[in-house]
């Protein structure tokens, strides 16, 4: 089977270990030489920031390095036994940003990658490149090649300055407090989709939408133009799993991209932003699946309510199954 997976970071990564239970290969690792399944990950890429001159692409290492069983278990992100020498020298030197920590054996990731674009490889190449590494048993492409990121308009705390900050900024560093004013993937209207990522939506058997943050992670992959044409045209049915459970995300700040958007968090309004691919003109989904207890009413897509909490493999691979089910795969 082709299952094609958009996702962001942690909570796409998680999502992606339940895909490939459900399918029988391992959740961590590379999985057999022969198998009849192909799992295709549309990453999101606005995260990516430049660091003290390194290309960072926080949601494609965090899926690389969960897949591929690199990832720290505790934090979600970044590198397991990971030390942060280099962390304590750069702040030794006052050295700017001082809030995004990227840890030593981390660094050797971002390293590589930007040694590879300064040679003129594209970021789908190295990430290519990275994954002969880690082998995470699923394709991991990114949404594009092209420089995109997304920036949050903020009345910066301290001086009350309206500007524009990236994404990190705000999140890391501000924890998403300041209120964003507007959240907008710079340069993703010039951006077209990386290579094979039309390609596989078009051929897959099913398209699922993690439970991805849906402004930042999902949005910015939509915002590249192309990508939902190809997800309203493609024959497989298209499945999204809500991040929010009741009026909350799971995990972490997505409410506060909601809103900055005119959103409410709820997975109703979540699943309605993404719109019905029969009833209109730019809605992606076929099936919308919420939480046990939530209810969502989406105009010509498929609601079904299941247990969402991603809080164990099997659990996980549980959701997938449910998400298939509602788009009328059929699981043999
Ligand atoms: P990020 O890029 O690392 O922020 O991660 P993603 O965008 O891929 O995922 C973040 C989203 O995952 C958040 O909005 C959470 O609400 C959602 N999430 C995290 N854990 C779970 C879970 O167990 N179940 C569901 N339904 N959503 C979750
Ligand atoms: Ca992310």
């Amino acid at each position: 089977m082709k299952v094609v997976v958009v996702v962001g970071g942690v909570g796409g990564a998680k999502f992606l270990l339940g895909v490939k239970q459900l399918l029988g290969l391992p959740p961590v690792g590379p999985g057999p030489d022969e198998s009849p399944h192909q799992i295709t990950a549309v990453v999101n890429t606005a995260d990516d920031i430049w660091l003290h001159g390194l290309r960072v692409c926080p949601d494609l290492d965090t899926c690389m390095y969960t897949l591929g069983g690199g990832i720290d278990p505790d934090r979600g992100w970044g590198r397991a036994g990971e030390t942060w020498a280099v962390k304590d020298e750069l702040a030794a030197y006052g050295a700017d940003p001082d809030w995004f920590g990227l840890g030593d054996k981390d660094i050797a990731t971002h390293l590589v990658r930007t040694r590879m674009m300064r040679a003129g490889y594209e970021l789908s190449d190295i990430t290519a490149a990275l994954c002969d590494r880690w082998k995470p048993g699923v394709r991991l492409l990114p949404m594009t090649d092209d420089r995109v990121e997304t920036h949050v308009v903020i009345d910066e705390p301290g001086s009350g300055e309206r500007k524009a900050v990236h994404f990190q900024e705000w999140w890391v560093r501000h924890h998403a407090e300041p209120r964003a004013q507007s959240i907008v993937p710079v340069g993703a209207d010039e951006a077209t989709p990386g290579p094979g990522v039309v390609e596989a939506i078009s051929a897959a058997d099913v398209v699922l939408l993690a439970p991805s943050n849906p402004v930042v992670s999902i949005g910015s992959v939509l915002a590249v133009p192309g990508m939902r044409v190809a997800l309203r045209e493609t024959e497989a049915p298209v499945v999204g799993v809500s991040p929010i459970i009741g009026d909350k995300p799971v995990r972490g700040m997505a409410d506060a991209c909601l809103s900055a958007i005119g959103l409410k968090s709820s997975a109703e309004a979540v699943g309605r932003h993404y719109g019905s691919r029969a009833c209109s003109d730019k809605g992606i989904l076929d099936g919308w699946l919420v939480h046990t207890g939530d209810t969502a009413d989406v105009p010509g897509v498929a609601v079904r309510a299941v247990p969402l909490l991603m809080s164990d493999v099997d659990a996980t691979a549980a959701m997938v199954k449910a998400a298939m089910e509602l788009g009328g795969v059929d699981l043999g």
